[in-house]
């Protein structure tokens, strides 16, 4: 027997539908790259949107047809996330910072057949447009200089169209992984998976919007679907302010001058507005919460913005996992936390929102369940209905049989729940047949004043089969020695966690998302000797 109630298709046109009506008016401004500025609101977003998808199938484009963007945060990158998605078709976000043999490979494999580029991105068009051997259409977001401009297109058209209707479980985008190995990987989201993600970050232990947020988002929107920001906003029916270029000094007038209530980014990006501020003598702007992911934040930072009276969301996900996984919040026991036991507790990566699950294996068989007692490390996993089956075009599920995804990450699950990564299963470091976490080496070693950036990788030892060595890039101007980290890590971890050799470097080499790349700082040190 069914149950009685309606037909409604969980498709995103729905979410664009919702926000054009009941927050037809909340506004959405862009602050573009030669410095110029617009306003729109997400009634003109939807009604662009449906000028786009008529302008798409003008071009011949039909249900399931991938169209590419190659473009930063702005209101004409939100109207093709929507503009695409209900003309049925398939946005593949492109990352401007992956290496040519990477962006060559994902557009034809994905077989985009238009591609929505920046005017800043004109010099990779130009490189790659021969090697594109799908595209068939080229648009500029901004002039019109090489290709139809944006405006102009989309113009042609009255916007009088109905939403193309489908399955829950067509795609509406595509990520790829950026690959620290082989080709980048792509994962395909659905209506449904991406609807049910927006809908969990609007949990108030996720974003915690109301219809009074006011949110920068400094994540890219070629990133991991801006962590679904774009549709979680849209739901809430916030204001968002976009940046196309991520200048600290931008971003921190813009914060200011619009209110910004909310913004969400990478630690990097924080660290930028830090310097910045502190270069200006200013304070930090004034913002309720911060999202902060796609690496551990450390905790000066988490201090720094609690102390600014700004809430820290540290979020964990990845591309695959659409991406939340976890967020942290405020706990119910917050109020008897002093403020050291709260930073504590936010540098760790929070707890799952409603709809996915966590476990944590053993690493050496990768199978056995281990406990949630909050010491015990094991390899992470994650199954849930935003969460990856199977790669593109791929033949065999990325998923087990009961759905469980291997995230590539090392942790330990505190019994409230709480994530606290440690390291990534490459990473991890074995020593005599105990685990060491990289990271919480890492960690410890940036605290230092005179740390740039630093990072530990386990080196082959003739006794204890790896030890860990770490690399450090000296801040600006610093004459910090390998005895004052050795000092300032002692307090920190436990003796046999000590690295066995500290080397200084110009520079740490970073992947195209501007995560440090261990794999190239291994082949870098690929003859490097510990004495025994
Ligand atoms: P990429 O394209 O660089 O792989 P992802 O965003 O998919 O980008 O990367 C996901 C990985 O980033 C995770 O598996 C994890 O290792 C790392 N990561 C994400 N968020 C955090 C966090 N809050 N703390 C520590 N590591 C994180």
């Amino acid at each position: 027997m069914l149950g009685a109630m309606q037909d409604w298709t969980m498709r995103i046109t729905h979410v664009i539908d919702h926000a054009a009506r009941e927050a037809g008016m909340r506004e959405i401004v862009t602050r573009w790259a030669d410095g110029s500025e617009t306003r729109t609101n997400w009634a003109g977003i939807r009604a662009d949107a449906l000028k786009m998808a008529q302008a798409l199938q003008a071009l011949g484009l039909r249900k399931g047809d991938k169209v590419a963007s190659l473009a930063m945060n702005h209101s004409r990158h939100l109207v093709s996330w929507y503009g695409v998605a209900g003309m049925g078709g398939v946005l593949h976000t492109v990352n401007p910072r992956l290496f040519d043999d990477q962006l060559e490979y994902i557009v034809n494999h994905a077989e985009d057949k238009v591609l929505c580029y920046d005017a800043a991105f004109q010099p990779i068009v130009d490189r790659m447009k021969e090697r594109w051997t799908t595209v068939e259409h080229y648009i500029c977001y901004d002039s019109g200089e090489h290709s139809p401009a944006f405006e102009d297109w989309i113009g042609e058209h009255d916007g009088d169209f109905e939403w193309v209707t489908g399955a829950e479980t067509d795609p509406c985008m595509i990520c790829y992984t950026s690959g620290t190995t082989g080709n980048p990987k792509g994962v395909q989201y659905e209506h449904r998976s991406t609807l049910m993600h927006a809908l969990a970050g609007l949990q108030p232990a996720a974003f915690n919007f109301s219809s009074a947020s006011c949110m920068l988002p400094v994540v890219p929107m070629f990133h991991a679907a801006s962590w679904g920001l774009p549709y979680a906003g849209a739901m809430a029916g916030i204001k968002f302010v976009f940046s196309a270029v991520n200048d600290p000094a931008v971003l921190h007038d813009l914060m200011i001058r619009e209110k910004v209530t909310d913004s969400a980014g990478v630690p990097t990006v924080w660290l930028a507005h830090f310097q910045y501020c502190d270069k200006e003598g200013i304070d930090l702007p004034p913002l309720k919460a911060a999202t902060i992911g796609g690496s551990a934040c450390p905790r000066f930072m988490i201090e720094r913005l609690m102390k600014n009276g700004t809430r820290v969301q540290h979020a964990w996900g990845m591309t695959e996992t659409s991406p939340i996984g976890t967020v942290g919040g405020p706990t119910w026991d917050w109020d008897e936390l002093s403020f050291e036991e709260k930073v504590d507790k936010t540098a760790m990566q929070g707890r799952p929102v409603f709809g996915v699950e966590l476990r944590i294996v053993d690493l050496d068989d990768m199978m056995t369940e281990l406990p949630r007692d909050g010491k015990t490390s094991g390899a992470l996993q994650i199954r849930g209905p935003w969460i990856i089956k199977r790669y593109l075009k791929a033949e065999q599920d990325a998923a087990n049989q009961d759905g469980w995804f291997d995230t590539g990450d090392v942790g330990i699950i505190h019994p409230d729940g709480t994530l606290q990564l440690t390291d990534r299963t490459k990473d991890v470091i074995k020593s005599g047949g105990e685990w060491i976490s990289s990271v919480e080496l890492e960690n410890a070693a940036v605290g230092h004043s005179g740390v740039a950036e630093a990072a530990c990788v386990g080196m082959p030892h003739p006794k204890w089969d790896e030890r860990p060595v770490l690399f450090v890039v000296k801040g600006e101007g610093s004459d910090v020695t390998k005895e004052d980290i050795l000092k300032h890590l002692e307090p920190q971890i436990a003796k046999w966690w000590m690295p066995d050799a500290i080397e200084f470097v110009d520079e740490i080499p970073h992947t195209a998302t501007g995560k440090i790349s261990k794999k190239d700082l291994r082949d870098r040190f690929a003859d490097y000797k510990l004495e025994g």
